[in-house]
Parts: structure tokens; sequence; C-alpha cells
């Protein structure tokens, strides 16, 4: 195996050197599968190579922004074309106001958007902006779910912290954390309870819409909609953080697809098309509290530039086809191929006897070895129960070697892209009941 990824070794190695653990954001470490990273060279629609020369059909996908797949021509042009007129000015552009508008257009409850620079920015932001508008210090996040690597959303946080097993990270204060109330997901009794008690002194709710930053765990029916309604009674807002299900299991993102009306979204990922953007939201009565409307200070040197926004629009007009047949649009195909690849992971484990839970909507998939058939995760405490810790890596490195790369950790979800053909799923169904065979 280790001949395979030579060049990738030595290229580890040397970043372990000048960058902390190697990498520059902790999954991409590997030490949810064991063995070290692979370093990629290139990537051409669903395709991504390796510095060795190997090539995979990619589930990655930049961990969901790739909708398109890697270097679509049209992102690609749009890239180059604003490079060639300057990167950034520091100062409004119209490219702004149209993926503004594309953004409004596809998700109809946003009034208004502000453009940051990464989901941690949007939701860090958006948090602010719910204690501005609202007059109160605490908010209420679920176990498992993650929101970025702000302070105060660093409590029993999902992501990287599930894979590597962290506790709350050492460096968020008692303050930051103190203010941070927990759930479990999936269980509205317990957020009513904390609303009981605290309700009055909560500024926001923050959950994702699919918890898939601890694997992929749908809601429950009427979970959401009842957390809505919870904040509400009490005068708190729900932020719904859409940062990796926006543009991505619907165009108009969960609260599209199950009719959800939150106060406030956070974006990120698909929205900056591979470049680096995150959005915050919402009904223009709140939004109208930032800065320079409103007295909510957020800024950014880098907030907005044209070089993304020109990524990000590239990316939703050509995914969502503004050229009319909804069916036939990019985004339609690839999540066809998802719904196929979900479809056929889940006839593989029937066939082989391999408890499998699979989830898929939209273009996004995930897939839990359960420790015995039967079994079903709906939170972080069920999933640490219930998921085979023990199965995931050798099946990660085993469809390495087949071509096929997906994330390296089971506490995160798949994506496919609009450049996956039904041939690759079928290639990719092959390969998975090769290995599970074993
Ligand atoms: C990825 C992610 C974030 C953080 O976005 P970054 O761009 O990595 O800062 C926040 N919320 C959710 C739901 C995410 O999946």
């Amino acid at each position: 195996m280790s001949e395979r990824y030579t060049r990738s070794q030595e290229l580890f190695a040397a970043a372990q050197q000048v960058i902390p653990g190697g990498v520059n954001s902790p999954v991409r470490a590997f030490r949810g599968v064991g063995g070290t990273p692979i370093f990629f060279a290139s990537g051409s629609g669903p395709w991504l190579t390796d510095v060795d020369g190997n090539r995979y059909l990619d589930y990655v996908l930049s961990w969901g922004p790739l909708l398109l797949g890697h270097a679509h021509p049209v992102v690609v042009k749009a890239i180059a074309m604003q490079a060639a007129h300057g990167t950034s000015f520091g100062a409004p552009t119209k490219q702004e106001t149209e993926l503004a508008e594309e953004v409004i257009k596809l998700m109809p409850g946003i009034e208004q958007i502000r453009f940051v620079n990464s989901g941690t920015e949007a939701t860090m932001s958006a948090l602010r902006l719910a204690r501005a508008y609202t007059g109160r210090e605490k908010i209420l996040k679920f176990t498992g779910c993650y929101h970025g690597h702000a302070d105060m959303l660093l409590v029993q946080a999902g992501s990287g912290v599930v894979t590597l097993g962290l506790p709350d990270s050492p460096g968020v204060t008692a303050g930051a954390a103190a203010n941070t109330l927990t759930a479990e997901y999936n269980d509205l009794e317990a957020a009513t309870a904390i609303f009981r008690e605290q309700g009055n002194e909560i500024a926001a709710i923050i959950v994702e819409p699919i918890a898939a930053n601890m694997g992929f765990v749908l809601p429950e029916p009427g979970y959401l909609e009842g957390l809505i309604e919870l904040a509400h009674s009490y005068g708190a807002l729900l932020i719904l953080d859409e940062v990796m299900t926006g543009f991505r299991v619907a165009p108009g993102g969960a609260q599209g697809l199950w009719g959800l009306k939150p106060d406030l979204t956070c974006l990120g990922k698909v929205i900056g098309g591979g470049l680096p953007v995150g959005a915050y939201a919402g009904r223009r009565e709140i939004m109208q509290h930032v800065a320079p409307a409103g007295p909510m200070y957020q800024a950014g040197t880098l907030s907005g530039n044209p070089l993304a926004m020109a990524a990000g629009l590239a990316t939703l007009q050509t995914a969502f086809g503004t050229h009319g047949d909804a069916q036939a649009s990019p985004f339609a195909q690839a999540e066809a191929r998802a719904r196929a690849l979900a479809e056929g992971m889940r006839k593989i484990g029937e066939e082989l006897d391999v408890p499998l839970q699979v989830g898929q909507v939209g273009t996004m998939f995930g897939f839990y070895f359960l420790k015995e058939s039967g079994l079903h995760v709906r939170s972080y405490a069920e999933a640490k129960q219930m998921v085979d810790p023990s199965r995931y890596a050798s099946f990660f490195w085993a469809m390495c070697e087949r071509g096929v790369y997906l994330a390296p950790s089971q506490f995160e979800a798949g994506f496919i892209s609009a450049a996956h053909t039904d041939k690759d799923v079928a290639r990719t169904l092959d390969a998975a009941r090769e290995v599970l065979k074993g």
C-alpha cells in the first residue's frame, strides 16, 4: 500500500515540519482512517489525481463546494476573466449585487445578505446579529452539529472535533462557552426543557437542518418546525446553518425543500464555487441592524471580493440552469445520481448482510457502518453507541485503491457533482461491493 503513496508521504513529512500536523484543517490529516493524507495535484470533472499519479472519483469535492465538479470550464473562465481585470478592490462591485440577487432568487425567504469569507465567519456574525437584535446573550446549539470554529461554537461540536475525539478545545474561555447551551439533536423535548428554564435569556437557536458533520443524520418529521416555533414563542431567533445544505439538498436549500422559515440563514461552501465565501442572510428588518445600515459591526478586507463572487455566480447559474428546464438542470442530474448511489449502497448492504445506515438528500449522502442491523442513528449520542468504529478505515483505504475517494472519516457527509456520470456511480458501487465482500 505504501508504495502507492510515496510522493504523498514525502510531501506530508515536509509539511509537518512547517505546518502544525502538516495540514491547514484537522480532518485532512486522516486521523479518522489512519495512515497519512493523500496530496492532490489536480482535479477535472469528477476526477482527482494525486501527486503519485493515482486517479480517484471524488466524493468529497472540497467538502461540498464543487457542485459542478473540478475545474468546470464556465467557472474557470469566470475566474480567469475577473482575475485579468483585478482580483480585489476593497470597494463595492456589481458582482456582489448580482450574486446577492441570485441567492435571493433561489432562497425566497431571504431578503438581504452580507458576504463574508468562510462559513465560520457567517455563523459567528449571524450569532452576533441575533444577540444585537434580541439584546440577549445565550445561544442553544446541538451536540455533534458543527458551525465553524468560533469560540462560542466549539462546544459539543461536530466535524474534526468528532473525528479526533477532542473535548471542547483548550483556548476557548469559560466565558465564551458559558453562554452556549447544548441539547441532543432530534430531541425537541430537551430543547423545550432548556427554554422553559432560560428561554428569556436565549438570543437564538442555531441548527444544521441535516446534521452532516457527525455523519448524516436527518431531522425527524416536525423537529425543525418545532424548534422554530419554540424559539419564536420565547422571542428568540432561529438560525438555520445551511453552509453545507445550501444549494446542495435543493436549489433553495433545506428551507426551500421543507418549507422552513428561519429568521437568519448561514451560507458557505457552494456559494463560492470553490473560492472562499460565506454569507449570512435573512429578513430585511433583522439584516438592517448590520453596519452601516445599523449598529452591529462586522467587516472584511476581502469580503465580497470579485474573484469569489464570479466563481459563485458562475456555479449557481450553471447548476440551476437559468435556461428553463429544471428537470434537465445539472443539479437535477447530480441529484438523480446521488439517489442511485445511495440506493445501490443500501442494496449492497442488504445483499452482503452488512448493517449500513444510508442517507441521501439532493446531492448529499452519507452512510454509517452499524454494529448490528435494525439500529438507526438520530443523534450524536446514538452515533457513538451504534456506529461500528472499526470498519470504516479499511473500507476507505480499499476504496482508494480502487480509485474512489470518500471522506477520510465516517463522521462526514459525502457529495456528488454534476460531472459524475451514471458510469461513475456504477463503477463506485462495483468497487464497494467488491470491498465489502471481503
Ligand atoms: C463547513 C461548515 C461550516 C464552517 O465553514 P468554514 O468555511 O469551514 O468555516 C459551518 N457550518 C456548517 C454546517 C458546515 O458544514
